[in-house]
């Protein structure tokens, strides 16, 4: 059994809501992006991870085609395309990006693969909107290269579900990390895995909501949106980053235990959700918000 950690939500004593830091910590990734890869694997039945150390990419072969969760940054895109050939699938099979959230770094490959492939890009509408109020609300400054926003082809509303060949996939709009954050779940294998697009909280600080004209109250949408999440069962808890789900440690336990899989189970999502309550009341609670 594994006996690793679930989920891993950074305390608030380490959020850092200025840019050139963020910036500055992730130089090396910048410039060498192939040193963060990560071999794909299959997590259960027809759901893989095709992303690197930095962010959670999960394909669903869908049997009438490839839906791809999130597409990371956009100086990774050749990651992606190895990774999707490297389990055997073809790229040109690609048919439908769901973005979790308005953030550069969960969309920057989206148009390169839209251009090569023809896929059809989903994100929500309420971040949609808040991009084409502002486009420095996708954070794109904190990114390497300059670039645009990957505008969908199609946004979803709360509660909408989506038909991708045999897949269907629940969307739940959960606001907090952005206002228009998605939580997303579909059965695979028999099994309902889930993934909630963001929950980290340096987006949280007053501070910087106010620099990019949003309302500074993104820690009680967050606390909100933990209560209605608690409502899912979710048997597999996928990533947005790694750290938020474990998967790195995870796949070292898989390799390490071939014929166990860690990330089957519902701990993971209730550790998650507990985590982030827990680090929003504290992030309240230090006046962050304010
Ligand atoms: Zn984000
Ligand atoms: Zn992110």
């Amino acid at each position: 059994m594994y006996q690793g950690p679930q989920a891993y939500i950074p305390p608030a004593s380490s959020y850092d809501p200025t840019a050139q830091r963020f910036k500055r910590g992730k130089k090396e990734f910048y410039e060498d992006p192939d040193r963060f890869a990560v071999e794909p694997f299959k997590i259960w039945d027809d759901l893989y991870y095709v992303g690197d150390q930095l962010l959670c990419m999960h394909l669903v072969d869908t049997g009438d085609g490839l839906l791809l969760f999130d597409c990371g940054y956009g100086h990774t895109t050749h990651m992606i395309e190895q990774s999707i050939e490297k389990l055997g699938f073809s790229c040109q099979d690609l048919r439908w990006i769901i973005v979790t959230h308005g953030h550069f770094d969960h969309f920057g490959s989206g148009d390169e693969l839209r251009r090569k492939y023809g896929c059809k890009i989903f994100m929500s509408a309420v971040d949609t909107q808040l991009l084409r109020e502002d486009p420095r609300r996708a954070l794109m400054d904190h990114g390497p290269h300059p670039m645009e926003v990957c505008w969908p082809d199609e946004t979803l509303e709360d509660g909408q579900i989506l038909q991708l060949g045999k897949v269907q996939v629940r969307c739940v709009l959960a606001p907090g990390h952005t206002y228009g954050v998605m939580a997303f779940f579909f059965e695979v294998g028999g099994k309902l895995a889930g993934t909630w697009g963001g929950t980290g909280m340096t987006s949280l600080h007053g501070q910087w909501c106010r620099d990019l004209g949003l309302p500074a109250n993104k820690a009680n949408a967050m606390l909100q949106s933990v209560n209605k999440l608690r409502r899912e069962t979710v048997q597999i808890n996928l990533g947005n980053h790694p750290p938020q789900n474990c998967t790195l440690e995870k796949l070292a336990w898989m390799q390490e235990h071939p014929g166990e899989n860690p990330f089957l189970g519902e701990e993971s999502w209730k550790i998650m959700l507990d985590l982030v309550e827990e680090q929003v009341l504290d992030f309240m609670e230090k006046g962050y918000d304010k």
